[in-house]
């Protein structure tokens, strides 16, 4: 089990969001360390957007990867300069393009031909040319939960790859746009490298096209994706980035002066953060024992959004493990963070921590059922 400074959450009103921002500064080390050489890495700010784990994130040199104008304003907030910022997102508003276009942001990352033209509209109106990279949907199977899957066929993400030759023609035709690059994105929690590999076989044959039309691109950026360890966060702390990266550098042929770009959200954060909630009562049921906390899906949407599931434990009792159902106060039978939990022995007020949950948790929190925001508690 993980070390937690209990007493200190004594002080704290539950629910709230725990970081432990050496464990972030450790995984943002290993990522320097693992990356491959004249890379870039782009952190995807949906994932956490805390300003105290940005501006961490901002000072040991990551770019951003955002998808809303929101999201860009948080990331120069923490101090990521706009020559570090690419926009991506299927649906960019016209005032969110201009506001980009205004700040000087790398690149837009475009989704569709309707975009690349209003792009191109926007900045014509303000005597700018802007910066694109197309996103192309490569039909690869990530194999992971479905609302999570991007790179399949026929989905709103991304120009599907037999538009592409289509699409890069109509680009060089608008004046106010200039092609940087090439984007991908598969999915997200990914743990075989078996994708990223197809993904790279996939790109190396389009270089070979684009190539024959001597069309040239100055950067491959191969999104996000890199899975965490859900059931055994103490184990793997730290993902394989060394794995993740080498995949990459074996397998991608870049072309002479092309850059690398990567795009990682869930695997810089979500070990650093445990979700932290106290049991408000034991309901012995029929054939199940309910432990009823004081966070619900609206601090931690993950299980009633995607069954995912946590690692649950009792941080305030030695006692033997019994079996609980761990739900949340939220009027929703997806309210539950899981079934059958092994928790150490359990009573009203002990300390709940769930793990892993630094991405994709705090920044998807609501007040559905008009509840207050969780805390954090930066450790
Ligand atoms: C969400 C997202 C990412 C980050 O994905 P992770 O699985 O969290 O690494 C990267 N790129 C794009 C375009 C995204 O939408």
């Amino acid at each position: 089990m993980a070390l937690f400074p209990i007493e200190q959450f004594e002080k704290i009103d539950t629910p709230f969001y725990y970081y432990d921002t050496q464990l972030l500064q450790h995984t943002i080390a290993t990522i320097h360390q693992t990356a491959p050489k004249g890379s870039v890495v782009h952190y995807a700010l949906k994932a956490n957007s805390h300003p105290a784990l940005l501006s961490i994130i901002a000072q040991a040199g990551l770019g951003a990867d955002c998808v809303s104008g929101g999201e860009i304003r948080h990331a120069i907030n923490a101090g990521i300069t706009p020559d570090k910022i690419v926009y991506s997102g299927v649906g960019k508003t016209d005032k969110e393009i201009a506001m980009a276009l205004q700040l000087g942001i790398d690149c837009f990352n475009v989704e569709s031909s309707a975009e690349l033209e209003v792009i191109n509209d926007i900045a014509g109106q303000m005597q700018m040319v802007a910066p694109i990279a197309i996103r192309i949907n490569p039909h690869i199977d990530a194999h992971t939960h479905h609302y999570i899957t991007t790179g399949t066929s026929e989905n709103k993400f991304g120009i599907d790859i037999t538009q592409m030759h289509h699409v890069i023609e109509y680009a060089q035709t608008l004046r106010n746009i200039t092609l940087r690059g090439l984007h991908f994105h598969i999915g997200s929690q990914i743990t075989s490298v078996n994708p990223f590999i197809q993904l790279c076989n996939v790109i190396n044959k389009l270089q070979k096209e684009l190539l024959s039309k001597e069309i040239t691109i100055d950067y491959i950026n191969v999104g996000g994706g890199l899975g965490v360890n859900y059931e055994n966060p103490d184990i793997d702390s730290i993902p394989d980035f060394q794995s993740y990266f080498d995949t990459f550098a074996q397998h991608i042929h870049l072309q002479p002066g092309q850059t690398l770009h990567f795009e990682l959200g869930r695997s810089v954060v979500c070990q650093c953060g445990t979700l932290i909630a106290r049991i408000l009562y034991i309901k012995e049921g029929l054939n199940k024992r309910f432990a009823i906390i004081d966070a619900g899906m609206t601090d931690l949407m993950r299980p009633a959004l995607y069954q995912a599931s946590h690692k649950i434990e009792n941080l305030s009792s030695n006692k033997p493990a019994q079996a609980y159902d761990v739900v949340g106060p939220i009027c929703e039978s997806s309210d539950s963070f899981g079934t059958g939990v092994w928790l150490n022995e359990a009573r009203r007020g002990d300390f709940i921590a769930i793990r892993s949950a630094g991405a994709y948790g705090q920044s998807m929190a609501s007040q559905y059922n008009s509840r207050e925001l969780p805390g954090t508690f930066i450790g």
